[in-house]
């Protein structure tokens, strides 16, 4: 079963999600809604999703980057973004560090936002300590592209959006990214933009 993603203008994506306790996580409630996230964020397709964005209050995000996907893009472009496989994983009640400044920026997009990419933002490094699918304590260090991926759905469960950090005036239909800005490197967008 796929769960409705709810897009932007919805007053759940900007409101502060709810702790999942330990105990709650192992339940059976909190088990098939991450089964259920799981399979929702692989038909998007997407490399994360968070709890508020299928309309559910709590401080919980599934990411995976799968290699199939990684496969089909160009070699150079993964390199540039620092982008590898990440196998699938539950964050929950994460609590995050940018261990540099966020500045590094590339065109991301959100699939509450569907259509839409702009330069954003972000660390190229961070820690993010949370509990896991089975409620266990963890410590993931991050950098390149996993680490935008972290910072992207932990906003989410802040009530925080790309957009609110995006070059405002980079946003892009996916179309016209594909005819304008794909093959142009970050450098030469940000000039264009200035
Ligand atoms: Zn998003």
């Amino acid at each position: 079963m796929i769960l409705k993603i709810v897009t932007a203008g919805d007053p759940i994506l900007r409101a502060p999600s709810k702790p999942v306790s330990a105990g709650k996580i192992r339940q059976p409630e909190i088990q098939s809604l991450i089964d259920l996230m799981r399979e929702t964020m692989r038909e998007a397709p997407g490399v994360g999703l968070a709890a508020p964005q299928i309309g559910r209050s709590l401080q919980l995000a599934v990411i995976e980057d799968r290699e199939e996907t990684l496969r089909e893009l160009p070699p150079a472009q993964l390199a540039e973004r620092e982008r590898k496989p990440v196998p699938f994983h539950v964050i929950v009640n994460p609590k995050l560090k940018l261990e540099s400044a966020p500045e590094l920026e590339f065109y991301e997009g959100c699939l509450s936002l569907p259509g839409l990419l702009a330069l954003t933002p972000r660390a190229r490094q961070v820690t993010v300590e949370c509990l896991d699918h089975r409620g266990e304590p963890r410590i993931i260090r991050a950098s390149g592209w996993y680490a935008r991926i972290l910072q992207h759905e932990i906003d989410h469960l802040h009530g925080a959006l790309y957009i609110d950090r995006m070059r405002s005036r980079s946003l892009t239909s996916v179309d016209n990214y594909m005819r304008h800005w794909k093959d142009k490197s970050v450098a030469q967008a940000q000039k264009l933009l200035e």
